[in-house]
């Protein structure tokens, strides 16, 4: 499991956890030309669609209201994605009258910024003319190279290609913190307190306390945030290997504060309006 997330897979383990009591399951994966969405789960075997990491913004189309649905049926219903999505959820649902915390698991990231879904897909569609043919099973954080998922992999044809996350152009403009949605630098969700009832991601610095178990194949840091997360994370947590540690040990950059806009964003962003992609990628991409 740890192999197909891209942190120490706690995602799945909570998803697990509300799937095998008939609930359904709400999260990031790719529909058609790897469009990100959020979509619905409701059985183990589809997990997979919506494990691993990818650095773009998804679409929320209809998932409000399926949550609400999911919730008034009475079935425990668990949303995870990036804190700004979670927070939506709660207030609509509150808005709505059905703030059903009862069966409602809230499921949040800590977040470096969510890439505008716009320029993801002009380098989805270059990928597939530069090297031919459709881009399938892009992986951001693939962990072929037990190096933590700093490898990015993805297929066309036949063919699949792996490298470094730093020599891809899509990535090296996301981690310039170039593309990032203009509302993720001024992030509020920026800090280790939050409204939702579970926040995971990476455990930065586990080599420091815990070296024995950094073997390069990831691992998740998990914050649990209420009475009723806890209960179920005891539930929950018999199948992994946790321990619990001091906030200080788990802080990392974006759980104090929200990536700093860049002075070079607007320029980029005036270049992206005029230039042909491909140039812009040569410029700024590598
Ligand atoms: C845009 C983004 C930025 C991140 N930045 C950081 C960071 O700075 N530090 C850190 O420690 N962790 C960060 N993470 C979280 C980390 O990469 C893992 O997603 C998280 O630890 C869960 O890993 P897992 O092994 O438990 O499960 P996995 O199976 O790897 O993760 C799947 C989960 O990620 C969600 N997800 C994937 N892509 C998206 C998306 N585009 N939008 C919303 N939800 C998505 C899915 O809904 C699912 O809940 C970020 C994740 C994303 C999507």
């Amino acid at each position: 499991m740890r192999e197909r997330s891209s942190s120490g897979g706690v995602f799945s383990v909570l998803a697990d956890w509300v799937l095998e009591r008939e609930g359904a399951v709400f999260a990031a994966g790719y529909g058609p030309d790897l469009r990100v969405a959020h979509r619905e789960v409701d059985g183990k075997e589809q997990l997979d669609r919506v494990r691993r990491t990818k650095y773009v913004q998804s679409g929320m189309d209809g998932v409000y209201g399926a949550i609400r649905d999911r919730l008034a049926a009475g079935r425990q219903t668990l949303f995870a994605g990036t804190p700004c999505q979670a927070e939506a959820v709660r207030r609509f649902l509150e808005r709505d009258g059905r703030a059903d915390r009862d069966r409602l698991i809230l499921v949040d990231l800590v977040c470096y910024g969510a890439a505008s879904p716009g320029i993801w897909e002009k380098y989805v569609r270059f990928l597939g003319l530069r090297y031919g043919g459709k881009i399938r099973d892009f992986e951001f954080r693939d962990k072929r190279g037990k190096d933590n998922g700093h490898t990015v992999s993805w297929k066309n044809g036949s063919t699949q290609r792996a490298y470094s996350l730093y020599a891809d152009p899509y990535c090296r403009l996301y981690f310039q913190d170039l593309i990032l949605r203009p509302s993720c630098y001024e992030c509020p969700f920026c800090r280790p307190e939050r409204e939702s009832d579970f926040t995971i991601g990476d455990f930065w610095g586990l080599e420091r306390i815990r070296p024995d178990l950094d073997d390069g194949m990831g691992n998740s840091l998990v914050i649990v945030h209420s009475e009723r997360a806890e209960r179920i994370w005891r539930e929950a947590a018999g199948r992994c290997l946790s321990f619990e540690c001091r906030l200080e040990d788990l802080l990392q950059p974006r759980l104090a504060a929200p990536t700093p806009r860049p002075a070079a964003r607007e320029r980029f962003m005036k270049w992206y309006r005029l230039l042909p992609f491909w140039i812009l990628l040569k410029k700024y991409g590598g």
